[in-house]
C-alpha cells in the first residue's frame, strides 16, 4: 500500500506544497514544530533514509539544502535546523525547522498553532524563494 507521503506526491491527499523536482517533493508539516516546518522527501518510497543509495541520499540532501535556503530567505529565522527521525511515517523524510529564537525548544514534540490561511501563506512565501 502506498505511504501517506506517496499519496501526497500523487495529489491523492492535499498538501501545502513548497517545491518539487523529478525525484523529490517538499511540503509543510501539518503539525509544525515552528512556522514554516517543512518536510523534504524522495519520490522513491523507502522507509529508512539510510537505505537510500548514496547518490540518492546526496540528491535528497542537496534538494533539502535548496529548500532550507528558501525558508531562510522567506522567513528570516536565525537558521534552519534539521531533524531526521521517521518513527511515524515509513517514507524517508527530512524535517526542516526554522529557529527564530535561541531559546526556541527544538523538538518534534513541540507544536505551534498555524491557521489554514497561515499555512497557505507560509507555503507561498517559501515557494517563491526556492531556487532548485
Ligand atoms: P516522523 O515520522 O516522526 O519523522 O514524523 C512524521 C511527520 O509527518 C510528523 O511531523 C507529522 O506531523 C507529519 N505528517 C503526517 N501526515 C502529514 C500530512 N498529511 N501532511 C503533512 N505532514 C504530515
Amino acid at each position: 500500500m502506498a505511504s501517506i507521503f506517496t499519496k501526497i506526491i500523487e495529489g491523492e491527499i492535499p498538501s501545502y506544497k513548497v517545491a518539487e523536482d523529478d525525484r523529490h517533493f517538499a511540503f509543510l508539516d501539518i503539525n509544525p514544530a515552528a512556522k514554516g516546518h517543512t518536510l523534504c522527501i524522495p519520490k522513491k518510497e523507502i522507509d529508512y533514509i539510510f537505505d537510500l543509495e548514496p547518490n540518492e541520499l546526496s540528491a535528497l540532501t542537496k534538494f533539502s539544502q535548496n529548500v532550507a535556503d528558501g525558508i531562510d530567505k522567506a522567513l528570516k529565522p536565525i537558521r534552519t535546523g534539521i531533524i531526521v527521525e521517521g518513527m511515524e511515517v515509513p517514507h524517508a523524510h527530512i524535517h526542516l525547522i526554522p529557529i527564530y529564537k535561541e531559546t526556541q525548544a527544538f523538538s518534534l514534540g513541540k507544536k505551534v498553532d498555524v491557521s489554514e490561511d497561515g499555512m497557505i501563506k507560509l507555503a507561498e512565501q517559501i515557494r517563491q524563494n526556492i531556487c532548485l
